[in-house]
């Protein structure tokens, strides 16, 4: 059947500026790093999308080696687009990347012009795109001098091939290089894409603040640590999880005592507020102004609905953040 977009689909989801950019994100995105590569029914990740996008969620995130095999989520979301998605394309923010290895030899990994251009090529092609709204760089390159790889991203806005550009996994002091080069260049940087949850709280040494000082908005990614954070694990692995599949992400190992008793605590504090686990996780991360969205990950599409009903209740009392921080200490 033709997907018509449901017509309420702007009315609960909050619009966020992204750092001084001209752009919006909403509060909450979805990432299709699981769950649209080739060992997913395509009807599955079908339905997923248009939930997301009936619900207000516009930005899709994608890198080139989403899978599995690599890439295959890029060639998915193209059919998607393609069959149902076409009509709004002007009204979604497809976000891509390249750092990570994705083809043999020395030019299918890290940060040099030669693979950033010839990736984002691919991933045009793979996706049926002209243009994506976001090209990241994925991880930092040790060995590639950074100037290379911004002068690479500012040539891809340059030629219409990215609208705007931005980091993924910098820490906090390359990342203020990283943003000085690109705005010198003329292309700000948009957008950080760091690890951010109540199990990971990184980005708060540092470069949280530097991207408030040099006005770059962020999307946390991960903010469920990809499920812990939620019911799921609370009465052991269920067959159908992500600690189940053999992800070398999530693994049961992961899922220590002293992890399950901190959820257990975390998921009694959150039935007092009246909300699920997860639903808290992302309204912590979203508590202030210094995270722009949140980037979900989501299997069903019940969790995508729960992640949403999260907007109704996002404040914290002082002793609500006490306590949540006593059973992380
Ligand atoms: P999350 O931490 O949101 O984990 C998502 C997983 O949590 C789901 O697949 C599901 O797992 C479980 N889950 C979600 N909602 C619920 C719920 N309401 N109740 C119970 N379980 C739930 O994020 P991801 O780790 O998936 O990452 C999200 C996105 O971030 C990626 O798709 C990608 O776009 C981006 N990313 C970027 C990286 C980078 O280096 N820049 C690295 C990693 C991710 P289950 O399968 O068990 O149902």
């Amino acid at each position: 059947m033709v997907y018509q977009a449901h017509s309420s689909r702007y009315e609960s989801m909050e619009y966020r500026r992204c750092g001084r950019s001209g752009l919006k994100l909403p509060a909450i995105s979805l990432g299709l790093w699981h769950n649209f590569g080739d060992t997913t029914l395509i009807d599955n990740s079908r339905q997923l999308l248009r939930r997301a996008f009936d619900v207000g969620i516009t930005h899709l995130d994608l890198a080139n080696n989403y899978g599995p095999p690599p890439g295959s989520a890029e060639e998915n979301f193209g059919r998607i687009l393609r069959e149902d998605f076409l009509p709004y394309r002007d009204e979604l923010i497809i976000s891509t990347k390249a750092g990570y290895t994705m083809w043999d030899g020395p030019y299918g990994d890290w940060g040099s012009r030669k693979y950033l251009i010839a990736s984002l090529d691919q991933s045009l092609k793979r996706m049926g795109l002209e243009y994506v709204d976001i090209f990241y760089h994925h991880r930092p390159d040790p060995e590639t001098p950074l100037e290379e790889t911004m002068r690479t991203l500012d040539n891809l806005v340059r030629q219409g091939k990215a609208l705007y550009v931005g980091l993924s996994n910098y820490p906090a002091d390359l990342a203020r290089q990283a943003i000085d080069m690109l705005n010198d260049l003329g292309t700000p940087c948009l957008i950080h894409q760091p690890k951010y949850s109540l199990f990971e709280r990184g980005p708060e040494n540092g470069l949280l603040d530097v991207l408030q000082e040099k006005g770059v908005g962020s999307i946390a990614f991960s903010p469920l640590a990809g499920g812990q954070l939620t019911d799921r694990y609370l009465n052991g692995i269920p067959a159908d999880s992500r600690a189940a599949s053999g992800s070398r992400f999530l693994n049961p190992d992961q899922l220590t005592e002293e992890k399950l008793m901190k959820v257990r605590k975390l998921n009694a504090i959150a039935e007092r507020r009246g909300q699920k686990l997860s639903q808290m996780a992302l309204a912590w991360v979203l508590r202030d102004d210094k995270i722009t969205s949140v980037l979900i990950g989501a299997s069903k599409i019940s969790q995508i609905d729960d992640a949403v009903g999260m907007l109704a209740n996002r404040r914290f009392s002082a002793a609500e953040q006490a306590e949540i921080e006593a059973v992380l200490a």
